[in-house]
């Protein structure tokens, strides 16, 4: 993979594009994405973002969204467009298969794939140019970067500063998370002179839920979490009878796992969920312990040091019985005094 600044000069021949990123794209994903398509159509680019699957309701006001194609509903159009693109920027994912059924499509494509991303151990051979930087806080600081660092500051504008803010916000938890640097904070107060809202993100974002969900929390509280304090954990178990049940909808699960890193105590956080296709599981920890490595030896994902996920073919009993034979291995780690 050749450094992202190689690509640079190429950014001034016109060219087709194609911007893709993770299945179920979150805040940083879609933010990414819109941000780079907001950018290069300004240098007179054609572009498209394609999504490799639906995604949650609360990113609908985003700039911009309402002309992402969802691949599992346009195989046709999305297909095309990628056989005719000169590129494909791949934002927020570290390895193809994480674009689901996407992934044959790109990688059948002769376009030139470039990655933007902060997930530990990216496939770059993938990739022939990129970037992948694990110290970034979100894909939406790199875009910032990129726009910056190939001279086109001037380009920032408020659709392109609403995008990058919404990555740089849910990925850094609301700038809470230690990924939360000098440079996020100066992104921030350049984007807030360029006349950014944010206050109307927070909402855009977070005051989005039906009653529904707010139902389905207080039920998984009350009914589905488990507190293993003699391991430090906390675990959410989502049976989908409670999917049907609140009518939850893409999105409605997200962020439920950080909740029990709130709990006194608790540095590690699970939390799985009876999808259609596979039980999805979500891992978040507080300090040293690697929910990566956790993940991606265990539960055939991955993610950051401290926010991860995976997968099980199994059932949501057989998995949750696996999880605590394993959370066993890891007893001392978990409990290890001082840990920060
Ligand atoms: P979440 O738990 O919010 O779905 O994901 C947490 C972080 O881990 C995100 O950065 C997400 O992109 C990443 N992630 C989630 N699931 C997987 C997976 O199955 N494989 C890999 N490599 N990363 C994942
Ligand atoms: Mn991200």
């Amino acid at each position: 993979m050749q450094s992202i600044d190689q690509f640079f000069p190429l950014l001034k021949q016109p060219f087709k594009a194609v911007i893709t990123s993770h299945q179920k794209p979150d805040g940083d994903a879609m933010g990414s994405s819109l941000a780079l398509y907001h950018f290069l159509i300004q240098l007179g680019h054609e572009v498209t973002v394609i999504s490799p699957t639906n995604w949650a309701k609360f990113l609908e006001w985003m700039p911009g969204t309402d002309k992402v194609i969802d691949f599992e509903h346009n195989r046709a159009k999305s297909t095309q467009l990628i056989n005719d693109a000169d590129y494909i920027f791949c934002l927020d994912f570290n390895i193809l298969h994480r674009t689901k059924h996407l992934e044959p499509v790109i990688k059948e494509s002769k376009a030139l794939k470039i990655l933007i991303d902060h997930h530990q151990q990216p496939d770059t051979p993938s990739f022939h140019f990129g970037i992948s930087d694990v110290q970034m806080s979100s894909t939406c600081e790199m875009i910032y970067d990129f726009i910056v660092h190939s001279g086109h500051s001037v380009l920032l504008n408020l659709d392109i500063a609403a995008c990058l803010y919404t990555g740089l916000m849910t990925d850094t938890g609301s700038f809470r998370f230690p990924s939360t640097t000098a440079s996020v904070h100066k992104i921030v107060a350049h984007l807030k002179e360029l006349g950014l809202q944010h206050s109307i993100i927070h909402e855009n974002i977070y005051d989005q839920s039906t009653e529904g969900r707010l139902k389905f929390m207080g039920n998984a509280f009350l009914n589905r979490m488990q507190v293993l304090y003699e391991y430090n954990t906390a675990l959410l178990a989502i049976p989908k009878t409670d999917i049907y049940k609140f009518d939850l909808k893409t999105g409605d699960t997200e962020g439920l796992v950080n909740y029990l890193l709130s709990i006194e105590g608790i540095k590690f956080a699970a939390i799985v969920i009876d999808r259609e296709e596979e039980r999805k599981w979500s891992f978040r920890s507080k300090g040293k312990f690697d929910v990566n490595i956790f993940a991606r030896t265990h539960f055939e994902g991955g993610g950051h040091a401290n926010a991860a996920g995976g997968r099980s073919s199994k059932t949501v009993d057989e998995t949750v019985t696996d999880f605590k034979e394993i959370l066993e291995t890891y007893k001392s780690q978990l409990t290890q005094l001082n840990q920060k």
